[in-house]
């Protein structure tokens, strides 16, 4: 059964406001307008690139904030967090995840600032040979499994990251699994066939409340320089 309007955008509400009752638990990732990119020494610069522009543009797009993205490289805590998450030489993309988001890195009582985690790797998903990447609202990370020649797919690559950053900015779900009345099937990033760049306007109105609701109960944080080194 197709939703109303109406229940669509109380789908979006509900789901920002389950990530902000998750035991006071959710990570505060985009307060500081920050994200923070690591990437194995296999992944080229320009990979590395048109990943991070893709995820500036959309998370600009959807939060209305401005990130400023710290291209860290091989760092040695990223080099150590993928190494505790590799089995056989895939990852263990949970794991990471739950890692990432409770490092000493973004603890602010241990003298550490809240960010987002871009993960580049040149590693597969475990025992899925089929995934690209994957991005979570309530961890704050994103996570690239970029084995083979698959870092030279540079369109392709874009759209990913685009459809990631939606992940990253709150939908947990994907554009045809959330059908409303009204609306046709659409050609949509946040479609799971990839099948565009651009966002269709339900999506659009899902982040719209999303944000509204998240902001209500943070406050709206306008911050972010460019600060690439
Ligand atoms: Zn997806
Ligand atoms: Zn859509």
């Amino acid at each position: 059964m197709p939703f109303s309007s109406e229940q669509y955008r109380g789908y979006s509400r509900w789901v920002a406001e389950r990530a902000m009752a998750n035991n006071g638990n959710l990570p505060l990732w985009w307060i500081n307008g920050e994200v923070r990119v690591s990437w194995e020494l296999e992944i080229p610069r320009k990979t590395v690139d048109i990943i991070v522009e893709a995820v500036r543009q959309r998370l600009n797009e959807l939060c209305g904030l401005r990130f400023a993205f710290k291209l860290f490289g091989q760092h040695e805590s990223f080099v150590e967090q993928l190494n505790a998450c590799a089995l056989n030489g895939q990852v263990d993309q949970e794991k990471l995840f739950s890692l990432a988001s409770m490092e000493s890195w973004r603890d602010e009582s241990n003298g550490g600032r809240q960010h987002a985690d871009v993960y580049i790797t040149a590693k597969p998903f475990l025992g899925d040979a089929v995934s690209w990447g994957a991005a979570d609202f309530n961890f704050g990370v994103m996570f690239f499994a970029l084995y083979g020649q698959r870092y030279s797919h540079q369109s392709f690559l874009r759209t990913i990251a685009l459809h990631e950053a939606g992940h990253l900015a709150g939908m947990p779900t994907h554009c045809e699994y959330l059908r409303i009345k009204g609306y046709a099937k659409n050609t949509c990033n946040m479609n799971s066939d990839l099948s565009s760049d651009g966002l269709c306007s339900k999506c659009k109105e899902y982040f719209r409340i999303f944000w509204e609701t998240i902001n209500q109960e943070y406050g709206t944080y306008l911050c972010g320089q460019m600060m690439d080194f």
